[in-house]
């Protein structure tokens, strides 16, 4: 079976565990990083992305996790796992001494986090979604508290995107609500695939969507069979 690690400093651990062994996957916390060496891809699970930098860097996993992914070591991120695999946010949080928060990066995107705002803090929506195995239906995706991406690099494929109101971005964070922000709504991306990179602003994991874990499954394989191929 494939060994697939979820980061489990904080955030819905278990949710992502229970999909992986439910598609016959072999399914791990990872509290340190002795037990990185022992998977071969790793979920970075929704939560709060500040908390989660902060423990990542804490437990010693950011530069170990760094390091993999400069190997191409699969990795896949769902929500606050998605701030956490951007080289760039837009609007980090920021400590009471002035530091911001950091990523573990690696997809050279630009998420902003809670984008949606505060009329659509949690909604659920139908989307289609690229690469998907299985019959390409749509995916039913649950967005809470969730990132969008404003920026993508040339590396970055766009799997899935969703229509928003068009917000500028000077609202973000004010939320004044005023009736200016609830212009046409635009394509927001909140999925893309970096080679063996796999990032979500939503939550698969809580609604019985399992293609997505499948696919990053499918990642694993993949770069298993080409390691196995090279020894
Ligand atoms: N808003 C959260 C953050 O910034 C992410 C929310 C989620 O993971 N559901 O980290």
């Amino acid at each position: 079976a494939l060994r697939v690690g979820v980061l489990a400093v904080q955030g819905d651990v278990r949710e992502h565990i229970r999909v992986i062994k439910s598609l016959g996957g072999e399914a791990s916390a990872v509290r340190r990083p002795s037990e990185l060496e022992q998977v071969e891809g790793v979920i970075i699970p929704g939560g709060e992305s500040t908390t989660m930098d902060k423990l990542t860097r804490a437990f010693g996993l950011a530069e170990p996790l760094r390091e993999l992914i400069r190997e191409g070591f699969p990795v896949y991120g769902s929500c606050a796992g998605m701030i956490m695999l951007a080289d760039t946010i837009a609007d980090p949080s920021v400590d009471l001494a002035g530091n911001p928060q950091q990523t573990i990066g690696g997809l050279d995107i630009v998420v902003r986090r809670n984008a949606f705002g505060r009329q659509r803090e949690s909604f659920e929506t139908d989307l289609p979604f690229e690469e998907l195995p299985g019959n390409g239906s749509d995916v039913h995706a649950v967005f809470i508290r969730a990132p969008w991406v404003e920026k993508v690099g040339e590396s970055v494929k766009v799997l899935a995107q969703v229509e928003a109101p068009d917000t500028p971005p000077a609202e973000h964070g004010a939320h004044t609500g005023r009736d200016s922000a609830r212009a046409q709504p635009v394509a927001r991306i909140v999925a893309v695939r970096s080679g063996n990179l796999l990032a979500t602003s939503f939550h698969p994991e809580v609604t019985g969507e399992h293609r997505i874990h499948e696919l990053f499954l499918s990642l694993i394989a993949q770069r298993r069979a080409e390691h196995v191929g090279a020894l």
